[in-house]
C-alpha cells in the first residue's frame, strides 16, 4: 500500500474521459497494474510521450488499497521502444507478444519470469531485420511462455502411457498437452506433426531469441510449429488470440505479396 516503485511496461493504453489515459503495465512484483494516466491526452503532457506502448522503464505509483486503479507518478523510460519501432509488421509482432504476456499475468501476481520474457521478446522484436525474423522470435516467446506458465508440451513420450514416440509423424493431443503413441492416440483431438517438427518446437524453449532468429527452419518445420504453439497457447487461454488472428492475416498478406512479386 502507498507508494510502489517497479520496473514496468506499457502492455495495453486506451483512452479515458476527455483528456485521460487508462495505461496497464506489466511489472516484476505487482503482476498487472493498471493506472489512470490524468491529462496525458492533451498535446503538451510530458507523460504522454513516455507512455507509448511497449517502453520500458521505472514506474512510479501510488497504489490504492482494494482498487484496481491506481494513480500513476511518474514513468521513466529506459528503453523506449515504442518511440523506436515503427515498422508496422513490428509492432503488430510487439502487440500479439505483449497481449499474451498480458493475458497470462494477473493483477498483483509476483511473476518476475514473465516480465524478462516480455521485455528481451520485445528488444529482439526491435532488433529483427526480417517478417521471418520476427516470426522466429513468436514462435520461441509461445514456446517459453508454455514453459513458463507450468504447460511445456510433452512431446518425447505419450501422454497417456509413458512410451517412446518416434514415429515419422506424431500424434499431439490438443487438449491433454502433448504425444500419444498410435494406441492411444484416438484419446484426442489431435494434430499430425512430423519428427523434425516436433524437434523444431522441443528447441525452441532453450533458445535465446537471437539464437532462434539465427536457427534456419525448413518451411514444413515452420508451418508445423507455429500450429502447434498457437493450438496449445489457444487452448491454455480458452480462447483464440485476437493478436494471433491479427498476425495469421498479416502473414497471410506477406505471402501473397511475396507470391505476385516471383
Ligand atoms: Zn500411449
Amino acid at each position: 500500500m502507498g507508494v510502489e516503485k517497479d520496473s514496468a511496461i506499457v502492455v495495453r493504453s486506451f483512452a479515458f474521459k476527455e483528456a485521460d489515459r487508462i495505461i496497464t503495465f506489466l511489472t516484476p512484483s505487482f503482476g498487472k497494474v493498471a493506472v489512470v494516466a490524468k491529462g496525458s491526452r492533451k498535446a503538451r503532457s510530458r507523460l504522454s510521450a513516455s507512455l507509448e506502448l511497449f517502453n520500458i522503464g521505472e514506474l512510479v505509483f501510488f497504489e490504492k488499497p482494494n482498487r484496481d486503479l491506481h494513480n500513476i507518478n511518474s514513468f521513466d523510460v529506459a528503453e523506449p521502444i515504442g518511440v523506436l519501432l515503427r515498422d508496422h509488421f513490428a509492432v503488430a509482432y510487439a502487440s500479439y507478444v505483449s497481449q499474451l504476456a498480458s493475458d497470462i499475468s494477473l493483477e498483483n501476481d509476483e511473476n518476475p519470469p514473465l516480465f524478462y520474457l516480455l521485455r528481451s521478446a520485445l528488444v529482439a522484436v526491435l532488433a529483427a531485420g526480417t517478417v521471418a525474423d520476427l516470426r522466429a522470435i513468436a514462435r520461441c516467446f509461445e514456446a517459453k511462455l508454455l514453459t513458463l506458465s507450468g504447460y511445456r508440451p510433452r512431446l518425447d513420450t505419450c501422454v497417456a502411457c509413458g512410451a517412446q514416440v518416434d514415429e515419422e509423424e506424431v500424434a499431439v493431443g490438443v487438449s491433454i498437452g502433448g504425444a500419444l503413441c498410435p494406441d492411444h492416440a484416438h484419446q484426442d483431438r489431435t494434430l499430425m506433426v512430423s519428427a523434425p517438427g516436433i524437434a523444431a518446437v522441443r528447441g525452441l524453449t532453450g533458445l535465446t531469441f537471437e539464437a532462434a532468429v539465427a536457427a534456419r527452419m525448413t518451411r514444413r518445420q515452420k508451418v508445423e510449429s507455429k500450429h502447434l504453439l498457437t493450438m496449445f497457447l489457444a487452448e491454455r487461454l480458452e480462447r483464440r488470440q485476437r493478436a494471433a488472428e491479427y498476425i495469421d492475416d498479416l502473414e497471410a498478406n506477406v505471402d501473397e505479396m511475396a507470391a505476385l512479386a516471383r
